[in-house]
C-alpha cells in the first residue's frame, strides 16, 4: 500500500483572468505565497478599499497559479501515479470547483491544448507498450446526474449500482471497450463528451449539474488490476443553490450538495485511516468505492476564478479542500 502521505494530495489551481473579468476591471484577489499557500484578499466593504481588506491564507499540497499549463499541472501531479495503476493501485482524479473555475478545461483540454485525459493516456500507451506488453485496457464513461448513473458510451441508458457478496459495487451493463492506443481512448473519450453535452434535459446543455466519471481499467489475463479515474465534478456552486425556486433545479442542488459532502467525507475517512468509510452516502461515493479503500492514490484539484466577484465561491472552494485532509 502507498505511503499515507502520499495517497491523498489536494492541489489547488488558479485560472487567469479572462477577457470579460479584465474588461469590467474585475481584480484578481488571489496570491500564491509560496509553492502551497495561496491568499485571498476579501473586500469586506466597497467603500473604502484599503481598509476592509482581510486576507485568508490557505495551505495544501501544492498551489499552481495562472501561468500553470494543463502539461505542467499533470507532470507535477499525475504523472508519477500511472506506474502506479499499472501495479494494481486505483488512482482517481477530481476537479472540484464553481462552474467557470477550469474544471474541464484542466480534464480535456480546448482546441490544441490537451488535457489530463489526453496526457494520462499517451503515458499509459507508452508504459504498456513499452514495459507492460500484457496489460489490456478498457475505458467506460458515465455521468451522475440527478443521482442516476448514464452511461456516455451507449446512449445515455441509465444503469444502476449493485454491491455484490464481496462488497465490491459494480454498475451493472455499464460499457467497457477495449482501447488498443491513444487515438482509439481519444475518440471513445470524444463520443462520451458529445453525449454529455447534448444529452440531459434535451435543449439545455447543463453539464455543471453532472459529476462525468471517465474510467481506465488495466486488466491482465482477465483479471482487474489497477484503475484510473477522472471526475469533472458538478459545479461546487449548485450545492449551495437550495433555494432555487424551480422544483426539479432544487432537487439537483440538493443532490450535488449530498455528493460533494459524502465525497469530502470518504476522502477524510481514508487519510484518516478510519475504518469505516461513508461511501454509501451518495451514488457518486458509492460508484467510487473503490477508489477509497485499499491500495488508492487521490488527487483532489481545486479549481478557482481569481477574480473579485467570485471571491465568495472560491473561499468556499478553499475551505471545503481545506478540510478534505
Ligand atoms: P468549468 O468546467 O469549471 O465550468 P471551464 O473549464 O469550462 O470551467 O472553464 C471556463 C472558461 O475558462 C473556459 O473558457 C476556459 O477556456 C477558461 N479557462 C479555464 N481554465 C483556464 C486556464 N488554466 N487557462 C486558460 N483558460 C482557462
Ligand atoms: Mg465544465
Amino acid at each position: 500500500m502507498a505511503d499515507k502521505d502520499q495517497r491523498i494530495r489536494v492541489i489547488v489551481r488558479k485560472r487567469p483572468l479572462n477577457s470579460k473579468e479584465t474588461k469590467r476591471n474585475d481584480p484578481d484577489i488571489l496570491s500564491l505565497k509560496s509553492s502551497n499557500t495561496i491568499v485571498v484578499r476579501e473586500q469586506k466593504s466597497k467603500v473604502d478599499l484599503s481598509k476592509y481588506i482581510e486576507e485568508h491564507s490557505f495551505t495544501f499540497d501544492g498551489v499552481f497559479n495562472e501561468d500553470t499549463t494543463n502539461q505542467g499541472l499533470y507532470s507535477s501531479c499525475i504523472q508519477p501515479l500511472v506506474q502506479a495503476a499499472f501495479q494494481g493501485a486505483k488512482v482517481t482524479c477530481f476537479a472540484y470547483g464553481q462552474t467557470g473555475s477550469g474544471k474541464t478545461y484542466t480534464m480535456m483540454g480546448e482546441g490544441e491544448i490537451p488535457g489530463l485525459y489526453l496526457l494520462a493516456a499517451q503515458d499509459v500507451f507508452y508504459l504498456k507498450n513499452t514495459y507492460y506488453p500484457r496489460v489490456a485496457l478498457y475505458a467506460s464513461f458515465y455521468e451522475i446526474y440527478c443521482g442516476k448513473l448514464h452511461d456516455l458510451l451507449n446512449d445515455r441508458n441509465i444503469l444502476h449500482a449493485r454491491e455484490d457478496a464481496k462488497q465490491n459495487v459494480n454498475i451493472v451493463g455499464l460499457q467497457r471497450k477495449a482501447v488498443n492506443n491513444v487515438n482509439t481512448l481519444m475518440e471513445i473519450i470524444n463520443q462520451g463528451i458529445h453525449a454529455r453535452t447534448t444529452g440531459q434535459t434535451g435543449a439545455n446543455d447543463d453539464s455543471s449539474r453532472s459529476h462525468a466519471v471517465l474510467e481506465i481499467s488495466f486488466m491482465e489475463q482477465k483479471m482487474a488490476k489497477g484503475k484510473m479515474s477522472f471526475i469533472d465534478l458538478a459545479g461546487s456552486e449548485r450545492g449551495a443553490d437550495v433555494s432555487q425556486s424551480d422544483y426539479k433545479t432544487r432537487m439537483d442542488s440538493a443532490e450535488i450538495n449530498k455528493s460533494l459532502l459524502a465525497l469530502k467525507e470518504c476522502i477524510r475517512a481514508l487519510d484518516q485511516d478510519k475504518k469505516h468509510t461513508p461511501f454509501r452516502g451518495s451514488k457518486l461515493t458509492q460508484v467510487l468505492k473503490d477508489s477509497f479503500v485499499g491500495n488508492c492514490r487521490t488527487v483532489m484539484i481545486a479549481n478557482v476564478s481569481p477574480c473579485l466577484s467570485s471571491c465568495e465561491h472560491t473561499l468556499n472552494t478553499l475551505r471545503y479542500s481545506d478540510r478534505v485532509k
